[in-house]
């Protein structure tokens, strides 16, 4: 296939914009898939995602379409659209030259849109404009071209007016692809450059790796070796994904595809690992930024008997999802367990969610809680727990004033879209979360876009219930890490009864210590079962009780 005749190219919209349909009616019109079925959301394979309506791992199609006598290879990445998942999306874009930025045009630019806009414009991609759902009585594809002329500075005929579910228009789509996005850069006489953007797991076949070529062939029965281990493979299999694996024996510089060559572990195909031939090194391609797990939460089994199906649950899952972080813990109520770290929330419940249909698995989490930091005072100490800077994923190993010089808290930079009859509000909720505000836009007439720096555990838990709740479900949300702030954190312990349990303590901002304290022991206070002996409820830092419930309780029988 001549390179000039590829282009590779991703969807990148707001979540509920379209991206799923839009793929399903692009996989139709080049024949991918048979019209007749009923498709929807085809690239979504995890029941999970069915469900919930998300895109979690990004999937790949090749696409072929004739086009002014000539036959185009299309190769279409989907990516997730959710800020849990942003990782996923840089990724994506990697093995891509353009996107199509997907708005709806009812909702226009929302919070993603401009994160997705800002990712693909960093990467220099070419970017078409895809104002979709101009069947709905309320679209409004007028303003939103504006509103993506103002924001993006992108001239407003440049954008594809399109109805994804009725497939208006979607043809125009395929060939603003080929007249808008170049053909990759590629040297097919090279020796093999090609670069691992995703990675799963099979059961029965080991890691599918999926690849794009950026220099020269790769063929079944090739040695490979892999730029981060050094390990020497055989590829037994390699081909296209049409989006289901299509061996082919050999793929070409410009193309994306899977590779199978033995790979036993998934880390052993590193996202963003360079692959070339045995014996021929090249230059490694910039990898990717790792993904950081952002919130942290205890997992134990319901029932401590089910310990070892649960752990080779948990084994399993994370053989697919490499951005989920394992530390074994224990806790004296609830037994042997683990400490997860997760990419956000949803990506916590996510991973729940496949644990329980997948697996069949009962868990108990415990609150989440984000990667603290505390800086040792001592020369000592730094010898003791070997490093300067010291990360708390557990709060119950928080260590204690004396030790430390300073605590930093994780913050990111949020961006806010509303309708501006919301803005007052959202400011008072912002502030309330101990948000700096960095910037205010408006985008059009009567729509706002907001920039603030957050302490990341103020929004971990339900920010973005509150914010959907007070704009009644008009603002968006996204947000991008921002590094780390210095603190004043206290730990704060529960009592029931006078007994500290391990399981509730929290780290808290010492300006919240008292509403947060409080807010706990009420909760607790009904979520336990009403009993009839009375015990006390207490919030304390260090051996001052700062809240205080009293409820009634029951001995257990026996
Ligand atoms: P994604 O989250 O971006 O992948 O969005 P989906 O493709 O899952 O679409 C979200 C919702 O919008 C679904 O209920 C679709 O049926 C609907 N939708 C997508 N495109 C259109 C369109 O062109 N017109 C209308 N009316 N609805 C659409
Ligand atoms: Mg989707």
């Amino acid at each position: 296939f001549p390179v000039e005749n590829i282009r590779n190219f991703s969807i990148i919209a707001h979540v509920d914009h379209g991206k799923s349909t839009l793929a399903d009616r692009l996989l139709e019109l080049t024949g991918t898939i048979d019209k007749t079925k009923n498709n929807k959301q085809v690239l979504d394979k995890l029941q999970v995602e069915r469900e919930r309506g998300i895109t979690v791992k990004a999937q790949t199609a090749s696409l072929f379409y004739d086009f002014e006598g000539k036959q185009y290879l299309l190769n279409l990445i989907d990516t997730p659209g959710h800020v849990d998942f942003n990782y996923e999306v840089s990724r994506s874009l990697s093995a891509c030259q353009g996107v199509l930025l997907v708005v709806d045009a009812n909702e226009g630019i929302q919070a993603q849109t401009v994160a997705n806009f800002f990712l693909a414009f960093e990467a220099q991609l070419s970017i078409i404009p895809v104002i979709n759902k101009i069947d709905l009585k309320s679209a409004d594809p007028e303003r939103v071209e504006k509103q993506i002329e103002k924001v993006f500075d992108i001239p407003r005929n440049e954008c594809v007016k399109i109805s994804a579910k009725l497939g208006t228009n979607v043809e125009s789509i395929l060939q603003a692809v080929i007249e808008r996005i170049p053909p990759p850069k590629v040297h097919r006489k090279n020796p093999l450059r090609a670069l691992v953007f995703d990675s799963t797991f099979d059961r029965y076949r080991g890691v599918i790796a999926n690849i794009a070529l950026f220099d020269g062939v790769v063929s079944k029965g090739d040695k490979i070796v892999s730029a981060h281990n050094q390990k020497t493979y055989e590829v037994n299999e390699v081909g296209v994904l049409n989006p289901n694996e299509q061996s082919t024996n050999k793929l070409y510089a410009g193309q994306v595809g899977y590779l199978i060559a033995g790979m036993k572990n998934i880390t052993e195909a590193q996202v963003g690992d360079t692959l070339y031939l045995h014996r021929q090194p090249v230059e490694p391609l910039p990898g990717f930024k790792s993904a950081k797990p952002m919130v942290f939460a205890g997992m134990y089994p319901v029932d401590q008997s089910e310990y070892n199906n649960l752990k080779s649950a948990v084994e399993k899952l994370t053989l697919n999802d490499s951005s989920v972080t394992v530390h074994r813990d224990s806790s004296l109520a609830l037994g042997a367990g683990w400490r997860l770290g997760f990419l956000g929330l949803l990506h916590m419940e996510v991973f729940n969610q496949r644990l329980e249909q997948e697996y069949n698995a009962s868990v108990i989490m415990t609150t989440p809680t984000v990667p603290y930091k505390a800086v040792l005072s001592s020369a000592k100490l730094i010898k003791e727990y070997r490093e300067k800077e010291i990360t708390i994923i557990n709060p119950a190993q928080f260590p204690d004033k004396s030790k430390v010089t300073e605590y930093l808290e994780p913050v990111v930079l949020g961006t806010i879209i509303t309708p501006d009859e919301y803005t007052r509000e959202i400011m008072m909720l912002c502030q309330a979360r101990r948000a700096v505000q960095k910037n205010m836009v408006f985008i059009d007439q009567n729509r706002v876009m907001l920039k603030y720096l957050f302490p990341l555990n103020e929004i971990v838990v339900d920010f973005y219930d509150s914010l959907k709740s007070l704009s009644s479900g008009y603002a968006s949300f996204d947000y991008e890490d921002a590094g780390y702030q210095a603190a004043e954190l206290v730990k704060m312990d529960i009592l029931l009864n006078g007994n500290i349990v391990e399981e509730l303590v929290t780290i808290v901002h010492k300006d919240k210590a008292h509403s947060v304290g409080k807010a706990i022991c009420e909760r607790l206070k009904d979520s336990l079962p009403r009993q009839l002996f009375e015990i006390a409820v207490q919030a304390a830092i260090g051996s001052k009780i700062i809240a205080r419930e009293t409820m009634v309780v029951i001995l257990p029988e026996k």
